[in-house]
């Protein structure tokens, strides 16, 4: 049997894309290599109020574990800043029954998803793809959709640019009870011991349950069982608390992927590269564009023009759309992870002394954080910031 789509990975960028294509009509078959979609799972679930309404999701109040109203930010010698913006800035969910409510979704709007089924290649028919090799058989399809996440195993092997291996840190959380947290703040941790690159985060589940991770250019799990022992502020959050679950994975700290369509087929979320550099994030921005690409997906099965020329028409909208954001995001990651521990330092110290948390209050976007960022770097107050943080560059990146 012929699809007119088949998607390649049921997570949140395969679903969102496989109900667009569904909705309007067309035949889509997702196929997802795990035996339960959602599972294993790799993700912290914070995932914005207002991105998910810019996805058009209303979650159903069981895959919500809990609400946040923002974070606090830790320098490595321990001054903090706060950043509170209302009372369910972001929600915490529950990704195993978030993916699979977004599978049940799609499945509403008409579309297959086959779980078990790991597809092993793609095979060409001249200047197109025609099928997905899977176990002894073809699945045949007009378009295709990779949504694999960031192994890019199949795009890679159709001369779709991937993500770079310099772009991906190891990522590692555990899940725990016991805790002695705010129930409804995030606490991010960062410093070039803690973890070099990135940061170690706690978000509250509720009910004194946390997930607590940590990503880094290396070493993700040894640093974060270090700072559970040692670090003045985790350690006493966790005196007396129980693991219950662990779980690793990989985040996500570079620029998209230059070049997103080839021939038939759309390469979309983490595949793409479409993620926060600031926080890693990938499920809203990877789910708004992976969405685009559905539509378009759609449109090119019914358009007069070749498939192929259809398709080509998502890199400039994705880039419209996203790549202005994601390049200051990366920016911005860059300048952070540049300074050494001094710099981290001054640069929390004066961004409350000099009143720029007020502009991150007032503009701030979890997900669109482009104009926040390019606003402070014009602010003469951030300027000094820089300026005083720039002696802390840090020469062993
Ligand atoms: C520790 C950690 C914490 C994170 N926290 C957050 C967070 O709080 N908020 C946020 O927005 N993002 C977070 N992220 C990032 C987020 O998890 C990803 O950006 C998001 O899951 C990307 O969605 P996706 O659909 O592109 O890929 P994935 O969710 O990775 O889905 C890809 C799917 O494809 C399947 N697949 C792969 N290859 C094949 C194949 N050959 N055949 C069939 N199926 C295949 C996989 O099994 C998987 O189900 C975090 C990541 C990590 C590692």
């Amino acid at each position: 049997m012929k699809h007119d789509a088949i998607v390649i990975g049921a997570g949140p960028a395969g679903l969102l894309a496989a109900n667009e294509i569904a909705k309007r009509g067309y035949s889509v078959k997702v196929l997802e290599e795990h035996e339960r979609v959602g599972e294993p799972d790799h993700c912290a679930g914070l995932l914005s109020t207002s991105g998910l309404k810019r996805l058009g999701i209303h979650l159903p109040q069981d895959v919500i574990q809990n609400t946040v109203a923002g974070a606090r930010i830790y320098s490595p010698a321990g001054h903090s800043i706060l950043i509170e913006r209302g009372k369910r800035e972001a929600n915490v969910v529950d990704r195993k029954k978030f993916d699979s409510w977004l599978a049940s979704r799609a499945i509403d709007s008409g579309a297959i998803v086959t779980t078990q089924t790991k597809v092993k290649g793609f095979v060409r028919n001249q200047d197109r793809i025609q099928s997905v090799s899977v176990d002894n058989e073809e699945q045949y399809a007009r378009a295709f959709v990779i949504a694999e996440g960031s192994r890019c195993r199949l795009s890679g092997s159709i001369e779709l640019p991937v993500v770079q291996r310099a772009s991906k840190y190891p990522a590692f959380q555990y899940e725990v009870s016991g805790v002695d947290i705010e129930e409804n703040m995030v606490e991010m941790f960062y410093g070039k011991r803690i973890a070099p690159g990135f940061f170690a985060w706690i978000i509250p589940l509720g009910e004194n349950r946390a997930r607590i991770g940590l990503a880094a250019r290396s070493k993700s799990k040894i640093r974060l069982d270090a700072l559970i022992h040692n670090h003045s502020i985790i350690s006493e959050r966790m005196k007396g608390a129980r693991i219950d679950r662990s779980l690793g994975g990989i985040v996500l700290v570079g620029m998209p992927i230059s070049k997103m369509t080839i021939e038939n087929v759309v390469a979309v979320g983490d595949t793409a590269g479409i993620v926060k550099a600031t926080t890693g994030g990938g499920v809203i921005l990877g789910g708004m564009t992976a969405r685009v690409a559905g539509k378009i997906v759609a449109e090119a099965l019914s358009a007069d023009e070749s498939i192929a020329k259809s398709l080509s028409h998502y890199n400039k909208k994705c880039k419209a759309m996203v790549f202005n954001e994601l390049r200051m995001m990366h920016l911005a990651q860059i300048a952070l992870t540049s300074l050494d521990d001094k710099g981290l330092d001054s640069v929390v110290k004066d961004a409350s002394a000099k009143g720029l948390l007020d502009v991150v209050k007032k503009e701030g976007d979890m997900d669109l954080q482009g104009n926040v960022i390019k606003r402070l770097l014009k602010d003469p107050r951030m300027i000094l910031t820089g300026l005083r943080a720039i002696r802390y560059i840090n020469p062993f990146l």
